[in-house]
């Protein structure tokens, strides 16, 4: 893992986990001007307000984009392969990235399939479900 992600990841609040564990995706919205944002941030990126409110999602989205993992991670060795995923959510202008277990090759999973949050892994993060 790169010291990166780390340190992203030290950023995931307590109250994001809770909400991925239930399926869904706490975002950050700017209350000066309504702009959206997925991780924990002090700043809006727009207008550089500093207040914001939580704002809870389903976390459903469509595959835009993946890559096939060869190496296992920790924690995953009974899970054999699985695909790094980033989806577009429903409801929401950002993307989010998971781990979706049980993926070999690409024909398991077309771009635009439909995943949903299931779960969050301290270690990996999120966790992906097809739907
Ligand atoms: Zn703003």
């Amino acid at each position: 893992m790169s010291e990166t992600k780390q340190h992203q990841q030290s950023l995931v609040s307590q109250k994001f986990i809770a909400s991925a564990k239930i399926g869904k995706i706490l975002a950050n919205r700017c209350l000066n001007c309504g702009f959206t944002m997925l991780e924990t941030i002090y700043f809006c990126e727009k207008c550089f307000s500093s207040t914001f409110q939580h704002v809870e999602f389903d976390g459903v989205g469509k595959v835009v984009t993946f890559t096939i993992q060869a190496v296992t991670p920790e924690g995953f060795e009974d899970v054999g392969s699985y695909a790094w995923v980033v989806f577009k959510m429903d409801n929401a202008s950002f993307r989010v990235s998971g781990f979706l277990p049980g993926i070999v090759t690409p024909a398991d999973l077309p771009i635009g399939s439909r995943v949903r949050v299931s779960d969050y892994d301290p270690k990996h993060g999120l966790l992906l479900k097809k739907i």
